[in-house]
């Protein structure tokens, strides 16, 4: 697709960004109601599912969205290679599909999701859009560290060569290649995920560079993947390695690579709401909750043609903004907390992994590495944190074990088990790129999932 040529200095990419409310849900309702005709027209799927709902796809406002039944993973299993290649959900030939990307299957049997040109090209629209929003522009160096094996985060690249950046696709590779690329081809931009920009700055320590030096240039680091990336202590603690911004950025294997990002007031992430629409909603019953309320986040897609995603129920917990930001953008902003797999009720007190790492991340004397352990015990519910002591403090276990299990007690609530205080490096955070922090030991986890389920299939089906 043609590039756009917008001058440095515009602030925005895109003029939807800073449309009036009104303006863009009429741009969004009639997206809406082709995005369903099209849907029903042309997928198996769809078509059954709304008849048997009785949901008419001509709607005329953007509630009538509400009517409509919900799809979620399993959808996409159990369409996936029904009556073709791409199944039962997709509305166009194979011949049209040009790129596909997969879930990375660690819930299950993972899902394609294919992309037309015009699914693509919509796909490095929104990209390109979310790059400039972190300041990135034609004169900038954007090296691109995401995997690009069969991950929907791999093109993004893409999206900062159309808006005229230098895409510099350097991919998953060995800290040691990549801190060598950053040395010789100074990137302003990078983009990576919180955890594996946290250990590549170790690293680069570790080998002798400074990275606040041997990296001048870079001034924006884009983390996505992981929770951390929207806790505050943990930009904060990568900010200070880098010397550089750093933005959160978060997107589905399902939809794009990106769906959402930050601005520079770093308050919730832009969702590009003329591609997307989100709702929140009560993860048991499925009704639509007000804004500002925490909830399941359920996302449909506006212009893709070859796998509408229509009410796709996402697993994550959080909520949205719709006011107009300090930005100037009235894109409604997006929070998330976690996974809905992921929290746990201690005395009941909803606990996410990402409300411990707030704390760890913040204690100066820890590393900021970190294990969570949940485990029922008397039929309670409870969880012990596991953290490591900073390189070449001598400050005793017990007392950063006190301090630690106070400010978790402050912040969500309820005291831990156990503090369990190691040296660094102790953990093991070898992982490259996602690491492995929650273990869930639960057992009444698989019953609890199966009496959600079901309360899931009843709302679904009385609707
Ligand atoms: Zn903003």
């Amino acid at each position: 697709m043609a590039k756009k040529n917008v001058p440095y200095d515009e602030k925005y990419y895109d003029d939807v960004e800073t449309w009036p409310r009104e303006k863009l849900e009429e741009l969004q309702l009639e997206r809406l109601r082709d995005e369903l005709v099209w849907s029903y027209e042309n997928s198996p799927y769809y078509k059954r599912a709304w008849d048997e709902a009785g949901v008419d796809p001509h709607i005329t406002s953007l509630k009538d969205l509400e009517k409509f039944p919900f799809i979620d993973k399993q959808t996409e299993r159990d369409c996936q290679g029904i009556g073709s290649f791409f199944g039962e959900l997709c509305c166009v030939p194979e011949d049209d599909v040009v790129y596909m990307a997969t879930s990375s299957g660690s819930t299950g049997v993972p899902t394609m999701s294919p992309f037309s040109q015009h699914d693509f090209d919509e796909f490095m629209r929104a990209e390109a859009r979310l790059f400039w929003q972190t300041g990135m522009r034609p004169n900038d160096r954007y090296l691109h560290g995401m995997n690009f094996a069969l991950y929907v985060g791999g093109p993004c690249v893409i999206g900062a060569q159309e808006l005229g950046a230098l895409g510099i696709w350097v991919g998953a590779v060995p800290s040691d290649r990549l801190l060598w690329a950053m040395k010789h081809y100074q990137p302003t931009h990078f983009w990576s995920s919180p955890s594996y920009a946290w250990l590549l700055g170790q690293k680069a320590l570790e080998k002798g560079y400074g990275p606040k030096v041997d990296f001048a240039n870079l001034r924006t680091i884009i983390i996505s993947g992981e929770p951390g990336g929207s806790i505050e202590t943990t930009r904060k603690a990568i900010e200070d390695i880098w010397d550089a911004s750093v933005y959160d950025f978060f997107g589905l294997s399902d939809i794009y690579g990106a769906c959402a990002g930050m601005c520079e007031h770093k308050d919730g992430l832009h969702i590009i709401e003329d591609q997307i629409l989100v709702e929140i909603i009560d993860p048991v019953t499925g009704e639509v909750l007000p804004d500002g309320e925490k909830g399941e986040i359920v996302y449909t897609t506006l212009t893709k043609r070859s796998r509408p995603m229509i009410r796709f129920r996402s697993g994550d917990i959080g909520w949205v903004n719709r006011n107009k930001c300090e930005c100037g953008r009235t894109m409604t902003r997006i929070y998330i907390s976690g996974r809905k797999d992921e929290m746990f009720i201690v005395s009941a007190v909803n606990v996410f992994p990402s409300d411990i790492e707030y704390i760890v991340r913040q204690d100066k004397g820890l590393s900021g590495e970190y294990r969570i352990r949940a485990y029922d015990e008397n039929h309670t519910t409870k969880y012990e944190v596991s953290v490591e002591r900073v390189f070449d403090s001598d400050e005793p276990f017990d007392q950063i074990a006190s301090r630690v299990e106070n400010a978790l007690k402050t912040h969500t609530g309820v005291r831990p088990a156990r503090v369990l205080v190691y040296d660094t490096d102790k953990l093991g955070a070898s992982g490259e790129h996602k690491v492995k922090r929650f273990i869930d030991e639960r057992t009444s986890t698989a019953e609890a999932k199966e009496v959600m389920h079901e309360a899931e299939e009843h709302a679904a089906h009385k609707k």
